[in-house]
């Protein structure tokens, strides 16, 4: 037996906090957070991501098919106009000459005009959200 099993450890964590705030507010209270998570879950297009990672759970209140919010099937349909509008140009970065993906810069419920869009090759694109959740994870501990 040798390392730590970070995977494990955070479960724990986890299971615990649960086990408190269920000690403390009771099951009802427990049951009515899932499901209002869920449901705004779904309603923001992350149905496949709950799919992939509840499965059973998910599979047993939905069966095998997908969710998709009202939301996610509206932003769906901007990508693809997004991308019969943009694709084929190349990346907005200087000097790289990679073809582009359509980057919402707004995000994707401002739409598709020339100021929300930024057309990014495949690895510029991942650098960049990279970029912004590292930004907006500073933001929520309160650094500049
Ligand atoms: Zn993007
Ligand atoms: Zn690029």
């Amino acid at each position: 037996m040798s390392g730590f099993d970070r995977t494990a450890h955070c479960r724990r964590i986890a299971a615990l906090g649960g086990r408190a705030t269920l000690l403390a507010h009771g099951k009802a209270h427990m049951a009515a957070i899932g499901r209002n998570g869920f449901r705004v879950a779904l309603a923001l297009g992350w149905g496949p991501t709950l799919a992939a990672k509840l499965q059973a759970s998910y599979t047993a209140k939905f069966g095998r098919q997908i969710v998709l919010g009202p939301c996610s099937l509206a932003k769906a349909r901007v990508r693809a106009d997004a991308r019969r509008i943009y694709g084929g140009m190349l990346c907005d970065v200087p000097g790289c000459l990679e073809g582009g993906q359509v980057h919402h810069v707004h995000g994707v419920e401002v739409g598709n005009g020339e100021h929300n869009i930024m057309v990014l090759c495949g690895a510029h694109h991942v650098e960049l959200h990279r970029a912004a959740r590292r930004s907006r994870r500073l933001a929520r501990r309160g650094g500049a």
